[in-house]
């Protein structure tokens, strides 16, 4: 029996009842493949025995202290960025060392030790060791590199511009880990460079001129590798242009380095409200202790957390995996807010899921959980043209006051949202 339609009202509450549950379990078999399969997908707290036992070698290979390994700055000096060190942790052969230092001569790749203590050195495909360890698929020499034509978008120094009212500022190149997926690899060079204070006077001049600008996103590279200091300085700036409503970082640090997220550094933060960060967690084993401490912290000092996924082959092109993936981010207090789909950027290719699947995961995201755990897939338009909305049909037709519709569950309907006329 389904659902009666709303004119049938004469039924009894007993009637109803049964139809409910019958409803109900209709609606728990929507989901058993994903309860079958959840628990299998693992987060970084259900690993957190190798986690330490990582840490723990990880601090005697450096000859370190844990004091020093919960320091931003120790995380940020030793850095990973040599096959030796590399292989001593991992215990790679003589053949996948020998890939990376060719990869290493086109591309710069730099690894935290706390980002490298969550890798399961036994496993291949492991989403930690993808998103971090050069791969020898990056030589494909297909694919761009500036898709996006940024070089063209950019008004003032280190600006990038294109919307109507808002625009990101480009304040460094650094990163703790250089993601093997970067889409701004041409930026990253062999070198860790700050923009000059020059250049950020010159942003916030451009901002300051142009009144419409009402949201302001400072990015790199690495938004929280600058200072604390700095930040409150570029922070207080922005605050003193009256027409700046809103300010975001963007920062993987909380994934990557989660050291940084420091209680100075949120007591900077807390004094330049209102604040978005947008982080970029990819798979639920990302999803820490620590990087959850850091979250806590962050919402502490009132600051709204969301999340910018990448679609990636391999990593989590796969419904259960990103639903997962932003019910775990839910539970830390992190909005998912974006997925993107990755650009042909040339290096990365190896890493490009089709539409096709981008578009299922949609799928069976809405309806099968809560709102709040879908984000808007997007891509990007060429030409710098803007983010754009990427989703499964919902409206099949429409015209004379209806449409016809598909739901969640690919029920189709007519649906008139103007009365009918006799
Ligand atoms: C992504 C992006 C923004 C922010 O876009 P939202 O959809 O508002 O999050 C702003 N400027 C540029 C250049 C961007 O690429």
């Amino acid at each position: 029996m389904s659902i009666p339609s709303v004119e049938k009202l004469e039924f009894g509450n007993e009637e109803k009842r049964t139809v409910a549950l019958k409803r109900a379990a209709d609606l728990k078999n929507r989901i058993n493949d994903y309860l079958e399969e959840k628990d299998e997908i693992r987060t970084g707290f259900d690993m957190q025995e190798m986690l330490s036992s990582n840490r723990e070698r990880q601090i005697a290979l450096f000859n370190t202290s844990e004091e020093n390994w919960q320091d931003w700055r120790w995380q940020m000096a030793n850095r990973v960025n040599d096959v030796f060190t590399l292989a001593r942790l991992l215990g790679f052969n003589e053949e996948q060392c020998a890939h990376i230092r060719r990869v290493g001569m086109s591309y710069r790749w730099a690894i935290s030790p706390y980002y490298a203590s969550l890798m399961d050195g036994t496993c291949e495909h492991d989403p930690i060791r993808m998103q971090s360890v050069p791969s020898i698929d990056e030589m494909d020499s297909t694919g761009y590199i500036d898709p996006m034509a940024e070089e063209f978008t950019s008004p003032a120094p280190c600006v990038t511009r294109r919307y109507p009212d808002r625009l990101i500022i480009n304040v460094t190149n650094q990163c703790a880990m250089y993601c093997r997926h970067c889409q701004r690899r041409r930026n990253i060079g062999e070198v860790d460079q700050h923009q000059s204070h020059q250049s950020l006077m010159a942003a916030l001049e451009y901002i300051r001129e142009n009144k419409e600008i009402r949201d302001v996103l400072i990015t790199g590279g690495d938004a929280l590798l600058l200072s604390d200091r700095k930040l409150d300085w570029l922070l207080g700036e922005l605050d003193k242009i009256k027409h700046v409503e809103i300010k975001r970082l963007g920062t993987r640090t909380i994934v990557t380095l989660p050291q940084r997220i420091t209680p100075e550094l949120c007591t900077v933060l807390k004094k330049h409200p209102p604040i978005y960060i947008n982080t970029q967690f990819n798979h639920p084993r990302e999803i820490t202790p620590d990087s959850k401490q850091a979250c806590d912290r962050l919402v502490e000092a009132g600051v709204v957390l969301g999340n910018q996924a990448v679609l990636l082959k391999g990593i989590n092109n796969d419904p259960h995996v990103m639903k997962k993936l932003n019910q775990e981010l839910l539970k830390i207090r992190v909005k998912p807010y974006y997925i993107f789909q990755a650009k042909a950027v040339k290096g990365t290719s190896h890493f490009i899921a089709s539409m096709d699947e981008g578009i299922a995961v949609m799928e069976k995201l809405r309806g099968y959980t809560s709102g709040l755990a879908v984000p808007t897939y997007v891509i990007n338009a060429p030409n710098g043209y803007g983010k754009t909305p990427v989703m499964p049909p919902y409206i099949l037709a429409q015209g004379g006051g209806k449409v016809k519709m598909r739901t969640w569950e690919n029920r189709v309907l007519d649906y008139h949202y103007l009365p009918e006329g006799e």
